[in-house]
């Protein structure tokens, strides 16, 4: 939404001059961040939150990443095998421990995002860890067989790569039983789908994953789940780790 609205600002048909825009749901990609910021000006706050733990951090204005709501919510980092990882490394996991919900208390509740945490304080002086990459959820790494068997994990930046830049206002790539449907809405310039579908082709093969067919579709508007959700990545097949 955050990019379409951008874009509609950016073409003069939207008119609006927000003092900030705070993003949340959906990953925020560099183009997308670079779209508002265009819009609107260096004013973008990203907002990390889930559905089951409400709000775990938010950027503040120096914008060096976000700082978890700790006063709010226990955020452990750890690995695979629940051990603490340290600030500057990628954990597996997080556990989150909400520490308002009486109704429906959570206690350690598994999110699996991979996330890092700064190992400089930040110079805003607020006390808050900071969260300052989050390499996205394990349900976004698509699984794909391997010619020599076994499969391989592609990771949602692949895809981020190859697909944030070009003209659409959103992008979805989804793994189905018939192959990888690409979704590309509102596409406002020239695109060659068959450079697009031979681009992720290659990236795909570079990772010796057995490629499935790719077909680009256009739609109007990105289909939303029931919760609302829009993700950029996911997959329709049944999952054999979970
Ligand atoms: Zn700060």
């Amino acid at each position: 939404m955050g990019r379409i609205l951008a874009d509609e600002q950016l073409a003069g048909c939207l008119k609006i001059a927000p003092q900030s825009v705070m993003v949340s749901s959906e990953v925020l990609t560099t183009e997308t961040r670079r779209r508002i910021e265009q819009a609107w000006g260096p004013r973008v706050f990203n907002n990390y939150a889930t559905t089951e733990a409400s709000g775990l951090a938010i950027e503040c204005d120096q914008h060096r990443g976000m700082h978890v709501m700790e006063d709010l919510v226990l955020v452990e980092n750890v690995d695979q095998d629940n051990q603490p990882v340290p600030p500057g490394v990628f954990g597996d996991r997080l556990l989150v421990t909400p520490l308002y919900k009486r109704v429906q208390p959570l206690i350690r509740y598994v999110i699996e995002d991979r996330v890092r945490f700064s190992s400089e304080p930040c110079p805003c002086g607020r006390p808050f860890r900071l969260i300052d990459a989050i390499e996205g959820r394990a349900q976004e790494v698509l699984a794909f067989p391997k010619a020599d068997g076994g499969a391989v994990g592609v990771h949602p930046l692949l895809f981020h790569t190859l697909l944030d830049l070009l003209p659409v206002s959103g992008w979805q790539v989804v793994q189905e039983a018939d192959g990888l449907h690409i979704l590309l809405a509102r596409v406002h310039d020239a695109l060659d789908d068959r450079q697009i579908e031979s681009q992720v082709r290659q990236a795909l093969a570079a990772q010796e994953a057995v490629v499935p067919p790719i077909q680009v579709q256009r739609v109007e508007a990105i289909p939303q789940t029931l919760a609302g959700k829009a993700p950029l990545v996911k997959s329709n097949l049944a999952r054999a780790s979970h």
